[in-house]
């Protein structure tokens, strides 16, 4: 059976309506930041100190786009007999962007936390050579990360953050002036000077007595 006549131009209509009644999901990026979930993952920042240099992160890496360099220095016994011992010192920790796949595994592996997602995204580049980011804008993408999600209420506090408070309040109590003692000289004086009475028997020999009820 023929088609009526004119019935393609009112299906081609009837959709041109129903888009244009449709809500819009276009977003008007630069204009408007797009809202990012919160495990977006953008960019890749360091938080050195807390970077081992064990290696682990550039060797699980599947690209291979991880660039670390390090030496080995010897750390003076902290105590007199003790033995000196050698800790890895980090030069150079890069990452190629142009090659990282965001497969996010080096952030997995890192066993001391120095790795994070920041959801930054526009680091866009003209030359691909400035997509390998050194340690200083690795750090700098530290400041972009988000703060991690609220505990439950009753949820038991992580042992990272436990043990972060203990050092905390270390430190706090090793700053805090000691107790004032008395000067030798004047343990010395104090030593040779006459027994005084203890102040309060000495105070109690004279405060008058108290007169008795009919004794006058
Ligand atoms: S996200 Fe994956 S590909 Fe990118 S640096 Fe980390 S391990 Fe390598
Ligand atoms: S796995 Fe972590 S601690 Fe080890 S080298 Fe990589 S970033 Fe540093």
């Amino acid at each position: 059976m023929a088609p009526f006549p004119g019935s393609g131009l009112a299906k081609g209509l009837a959709v041109t309506l129903r888009t244009m009644t449709r809500k819009t999901v276009t977003e008007q990026y630069p204009e408007v930041q797009p809202e990012l979930p919160p495990r977006t993952r953008g960019v890749i920042g360091l938080f050195e100190e807390n970077c081992t240099v064990c290696m682990l992160c550039a060797r699980e890496c599947p690209d291979w786009c991880i660039y670390i360099d390090s030496h080995k220095e010897t750390v003076p016994a902290a105590t007199p007999g003790g033995r000196e011992r050698s800790r890895n010192v980090l030069d150079r920790f890069a990452i190629d962007f142009s090659l990282c796949m965001y497969c996010g595994i080096c952030i997995e592996v890192c066993p001391f936390d120095a790795l994070f997602w920041s959801p930054e995204f526009e680091y866009a580049e003209t030359d691909i050579r400035d997509l390998t980011h050194e340690r200083d804008k690795l750090r700098e993408w530290m400041w972009t990360v988000p703060a991690p999600p609220a505990l439950d209420p009753g949820a038991e506090e992580p042992k990272e953050l436990a043990a972060a408070r203990r050092t905390a309040e270390k430190l706090a109590a090793q700053q805090q002036p000691p107790a004032t003692e008395p000067h030798a000289d004047e343990q010395a004086r104090a030593a040779e000077s006459p027994t005084r009475p203890h102040g309060d028997s000495q105070q109690q020999s004279e405060q008058p007595r108290p007169q008795q009820e009919g004794t006058e």
